[in-house]
């Protein structure tokens, strides 16, 4: 059934997904406060107003797709008195575990309902229509996103309670953090030591060292083809958004008081790598500033 929905944020990631709900037939009226996002939002058949509140008025779901909770929180604060009682709010932006949970409870205080659904997939994945959602928040308000979330992604999994998708997302890219910086040592001292990287990749890859950091985004060029390492590192996933996902992480570990060394560390590494000229890079172009950094 079409829908009326706002969409917030209208950037690299909010653009193509307001296009997939104009082209799934709802109705979508979006903000953005930069001209070269409105321009191509409108090319794609999206109703752009001239504020938030405007783009709210009337709407039966708000999206926001903006770049930190701090906005997501500041936007709701602005934009929920000019919404209908009982709107449903969808955050998809990528924001600390606790602001989501601020955001929700602004958006339920004032009479409305509200999930977090942060996704993973990258730009390639929103304009594909591919993406996958981490949905926090109620049960009853995730079946009644699920059909949009449908529209813009593929894989959309229910993790609980608000907050909940943020959670499963830094998680997970705590993992994948981790992972890389593990498969990266692994290669530069097996280089040390005199190994190939191809022998060393036909191991690990068969044994227990077996993880997706190796076999799908594998840090060196030759054993996958696919992979950004062969590539000259063109992302794929930036190691600016890995360090903005880590620093993330680390937020939640400090403030659950989590033994989570490796995670820290991890968010440490990809923090100097990516302000140090690596940001635009892939993240497994860790593995260079690893080399690097291997001096006797
Ligand atoms: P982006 O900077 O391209 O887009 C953000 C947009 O929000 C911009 O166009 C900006 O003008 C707009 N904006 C800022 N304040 C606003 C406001 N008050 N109201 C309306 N619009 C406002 O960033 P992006 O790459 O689209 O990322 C958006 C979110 O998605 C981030 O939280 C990011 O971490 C997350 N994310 C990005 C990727 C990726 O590959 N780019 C992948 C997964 C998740």
């Amino acid at each position: 059934q079409s829908r009326r929905i706002a969409f917030l944020g209208l950037g690299n990631m909010g653009g193509p997904m307001a296009a997939n709900l104009v082209r799934a037939g709802h109705r979508v009226t979006g903000f953005d406060p930069v001209p070269e996002a409105v321009a191509r939002a409108e090319e794609h058949g999206i109703t752009v107003v001239g504020a938030a509140e405007d783009a709210v008025r009337g709407a039966e779901v708000v999206i926001t797709m903006l770049p930190n909770g701090a906005l997501v929180q500041e936007a709701y604060v602005a934009i929920l008195p000019a919404a209908d009682p009982g709107t449903l709010f969808i955050d998809s932006s990528t924001i600390d575990v606790a602001d989501a949970r601020a955001a929700n409870d602004l958006a339920t205080r004032s009479g409305h309902r509200a999930i977090d659904a942060p996704v993973s997939g990258g730009v390639v994945g929103a304009e594909a229509g591919t993406l996958a959602f981490m949905v926090g928040g109620t049960e009853d308000d995730f079946a009644d996103a699920q059909p949009l979330l449908e529209a813009m992604g593929r894989k959309i999994v229910y993790c609980g309670g608000p907050g909940n998708g943020q959670a499963a997302k830094v998680c997970n890219n705590m993992i994948l953090g981790v992972s890389m910086i593990a498969v990266s040592e692994a290669f530069v001292l097996g280089e040390k030591l005199g190994l190939s990287n191809q022998a060393l990749f036909d191991v690990a890859a068969n044994a227990s060292g077996q993880c997706w950091s190796l076999t799908t985004n594998c840090p060196i060029p030759g054993p996958v083809p696919t992979s950004p390492a062969n590539h000259d590192y063109r992302p794929g996933f930036a190691a600016a958004l890995m360090d903005k996902d880590l620093g993330l992480a680390s937020n939640a570990v400090r403030n659950n008081a989590v033994a989570a060394e490796l995670g820290l560390h991890a968010a440490e590494m990809y923090h100097r790598f990516a302000s140090s000229g690596g940001g635009g890079l892939d993240f497994s172009a860790i593995i260079n500033d690893i080399r690097d950094r291997s001096t006797s």
